[in-house]
């Protein structure tokens, strides 16, 4: 409650309380007390009850958001990424298991080949996985014996690709015995100056390899997201399909962190039957539940058992639901509703999903009591997403769709609709473009630095410090009147540049020039 007439603003229960149909651009956070630099703010936060991240970022299990390569850079970048489910289970599979063999310290699953394998097969994996160091066995099997090893410097004046590899293969290798520590490992390969490092054990069977592009990477990203045998984190999303059972056994053998069970209204008997069944056939699997955006749906969800909560209906960039459908939530109602019920039944962390297009904007979700945000349409037109550049009228762009668009369902093919009567699609989604954004790596390391300065601002140095605030009343929210919106946005100006056009923003306003 406010006793001093607004003069500090309302605490989230008063301004929450009293109306509904807030989003993000309704409201304004008042400041805070800074007593700490900029540098001391953390941003570490949960993904869910036992997953932890170093930035509260996640890339949205879309077609034209998320495969291996955007994963491998989310979690690299402290974040996760989720892998898509619009393709076959092989697909997926396969795009979860590149991100858990890269930068792995040792990686557990190499690709292995034969000395009859060709030129062909190297370069084949070198186009699906991006790397080309491979250990030569007996029988190409991991646990047979090493016999060689073909990398790049071995084949690239070859021009006949034909070629069996127990022609080109180096049969002179320096391996390491199984049991040596990372540090050892690291160690042969800085003195070696060679590219791979296979491990093998008594009988020369080749058990892992080390990677010294992975030993640069790790320099290179000390924040990134990772579980103890040092594999990068990867999601995936799942339907509320009873065929999608398959799917899920197939990604938890791939080695899968978590999973989405992916809906755009969660609180359903399929959404709770297969949070149910997957927490039962795997107990230490993470399953985030949803989309939800009301305390009932949320409490549905937490009582099947989830680990996480995914909350949006209608705010995505690319989203038909609300005009189509007329269901769903303004996102900043949402997100304050939803992680207050998750906060009381469990404390079960919530994600702010759609509707992000402002870095203000997500500051203010993690302010509303979400620990993490997805985003789809900040990271569409990067350098990481699935699908290639096109130029419209000389502009550099790339797709970025729905996936409940009437493209996206047709991509997915059979396996999107549940019975015959439902062959006829509505689309809740549009297919667009947008613009080239360069790499996701400046642009996530932007977007965190620039949350990190709105948390001094609101003086809090975490994000548990954030939220402890949010429930204390301490944090103060003030409406923003259409006025207040163009007053807090450039105006009066004859011409500008915005600083981050291109970096995250589509188009210039009408007032840029
Ligand atoms: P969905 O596949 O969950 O649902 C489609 C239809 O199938 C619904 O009528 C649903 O009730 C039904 N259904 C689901 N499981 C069933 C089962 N086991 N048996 C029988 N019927 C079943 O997908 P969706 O909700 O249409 O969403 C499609 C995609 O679009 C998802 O990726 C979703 O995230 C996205 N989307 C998101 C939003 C949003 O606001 N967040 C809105 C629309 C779509
Ligand atoms: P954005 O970050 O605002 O672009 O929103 C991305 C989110 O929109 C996704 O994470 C999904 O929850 C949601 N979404 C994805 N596809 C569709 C769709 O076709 N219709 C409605 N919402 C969608």
């Amino acid at each position: 409650m406010t006793l001093d007439g607004g003069a500090n603003g309302y605490d989230a229960e008063t301004f929450f309380g009293q109306r509904g149909g807030i989003t993000y651009n309704d409201f304004i956070l008042l400041p805070g007390h800074i007593d700490f630099g900029v540098d001391e703010v953390e941003l570490d936060t949960r993904l869910t009850r036992n997953l932890r991240l170093k930035k509260p970022i996640v890339s949205s299990p879309m077609d034209t958001v998320t495969e291996s390569k955007m994963a491998v850079h989310m979690a690299l970048l402290g974040g996760i990424g989720i892998i898509h489910y619009n393709n076959t289970i092989e697909e997926q599979v396969r795009h979860v298991r590149t991100v858990k063999r890269f930068e792995n310290g040792f990686i557990t699953e190499p690709v292995v080949l034969r000395p009859d394998n060709t030129i062909a097969d190297v370069c084949r994996i070198k186009e699906i996985y991006g790397f080309s160091g491979i250990p030569i066995t007996e029988d190409g099997t991991l646990g047979s014996k090493l016999v060689g090893i073909v990398t790049q410097r071995d084949i690239s004046f070859e021009t006949d690709t034909t070629k069996k590899l127990s022609e080109v293969m180096t049969t002179d290798v320096i391996t390491a015995p199984v049991g040596i520590t990372l540090q050892e490992g690291n160690r042969i390969l800085k003195q070696c100056k060679k590219g791979k490092l296979p491990i093998v054990d008594g009988k020369g069977r080749l058990v892992s390899l080390m990677s010294r592009t992975d030993l640069l990477k790790n320099e290179d990203f000390p924040h990134s997201s990772k579980n103890e045998a040092k594999q990068l984190l990867v999601g995936a999303a799942i339907s509320t399909k009873e065929a999608d059972k398959e799917r899920l056994d197939a990604l938890v053998d791939a080695g899968v962190d978590v999973v989405i069970i992916d809906a755009s209204q969660g609180d359903s008997v399929f959404q709770i039957n297969m949070v149910k069944y997957a927490k039962k056939k795997y107990p230490r699997l993470e399953v985030i539940g949803g989309n939800v955006v009301i305390a009932r749906q949320c409490k549905s969800l937490i009582d099947a058992g989830v680990d996480a909560l995914r909350i949006g209906m209608g705010s995505g960039s690319i989203c038909i639901t609300q005009e189509t459908l007329a269901v769903g939530r303004a996102q900043g109602s949402a997100v304050y509703h939803c992680a207050k019920i998750a906060r009381k039944h469990g404390d079960i962390p919530i994600i702010a999903d759609g509707g992000i297009s402002n870095l203000g904007h997500l500051t203010k979700a993690l302010a509303l009591g979400a620990s993490s945000v997805m985003l789809g349409g900040m990271l569409a037109g990067t350098s990481e997403t699935p699908g290639e550049y096109f130029y419209e009228a000389g502009v550099r762009l790339k797709k970025y769709r729905g996936m409940a668009s009437f493209e996206a369902m047709g991509a997915g093919g059979a396996k999107r609709y549940f019975s015959d009567e439902d062959k006829i699609k509505v689309a809740q989604g549009v297919t667009g473009a947008v613009v080239d954004r360069g790499s996701v790596v400046d642009l996530v390391e932007y977007l965190a630095q620039s949350l990190k300065h709105s948390m001094q601002d609101l003086g809090c140095r975490t994000l548990d410090i954030l939220h402890k605030t949010l429930y204390n009343g301490n944090l103060r929210f003030e409406a923003r009147s259409s006025s207040a919106q163009t007053e807090g946005g450039v105006h009066g100006l004859y011409s500008y540049k915005d600083p981050h056009l291109g970096l995250f923003k589509q188009v210039m306003d009408r007032r840029e020039l």
